[in-house]
């Protein structure tokens, strides 16, 4: 089964000149419950892809259907509740916020949502995660590898129904990487949660369900 699909996408940035078609009539299917890996050359056109599939930048010209809703031409205000409802993100750089404790970053999309919280199923993210000593520390105070575990359970917070990464393990060593991916694994097999991920890592793409490979904006 699909949970999202796009129809004909197309991006582009600029103008004249300096004009960019960085997506050209793409055409795919994310399937639910599975890990697909994006994947491709340095500037094919990936982080576009997610932006556009995941709401985070608008599209030039087509669609994409999320569980059946055309979602590109939603609204900024409708596009953020819906990111915030249904969408996990988790990027290369962390993105956590300094000034407050691991715990708050962790909880804050269900904060910004004004949903209760979930204890029980916060703790047991963050045992998964090995947090636990970690809660009351600063974001500073943690490793790179730390920091990502944090950025991870922050994106599991609001039990997402798709977790968009983007190269999520880009900065980890190979350890930390493996723990990352395991975790991730276990959300697609444990959470029914659906993953798409950007990738350089063969192994970790040959270890998704599916692979979407872009080149010169087109999947190939
Ligand atoms: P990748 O993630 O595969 O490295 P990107 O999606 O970042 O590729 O970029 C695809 C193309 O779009 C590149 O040619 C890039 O220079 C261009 N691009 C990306 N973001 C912007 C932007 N905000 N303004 C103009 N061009 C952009």
């Amino acid at each position: 089964m699909n949970i999202l699909e796009t129809v004909n996408l197309s991006k582009t940035y600029g103008k004249g000149e300096n004009k960019v078609e960085a997506l050209k009539n793409i055409n795919l299917v994310i399937e639910k419950r599975k890990f697909t890996a994006i994947i491709g050359p340095s500037g094919s056109g990936k982080s576009t892809l997610l932006h556009c599939i995941a709401g985070l930048d608008s599209i030039t010209s087509g669609r994409v259907i999320l569980d059946g809703e055309d979602i590109s031409k939603l609204s900024e205000d409708k596009l953020s509740k819906l990111r915030s409802r249904k969408f996990g993100f988790i990027f290369q750089n962390f993105n956590l916020i300094p000034v407050i404790s691991v715990y708050d970053n962790i909880v804050l999309p269900i904060d910004i949502d004004n949903k209760k919280i979930d204890k029980k199923y916060i703790d047991s993210i963050i045992d998964i995660l090995g947090l636990r000593d970690k809660v009351s520390k600063f974001p500073n105070q943690l490793s790179g590898g730390q920091q990502q575990r944090v950025a991870i359970a922050r994106a599991l917070a609001n039990k997402p129904e798709i977790i968009f990464a983007d190269e999520p393990t880009g900065n980890l060593d190979s350890n930390t990487t493996d723990e990352v991916m395991n975790l991730l694994r276990f959300c697609v097999d444990e959470y029914n949660q659906t993953l798409v991920m950007i990738t350089h890592n063969d192994e970790i793409a040959n270890s998704a369900d599916n692979i979407i490979n872009i080149s010169d904006g087109k999947v190939i």
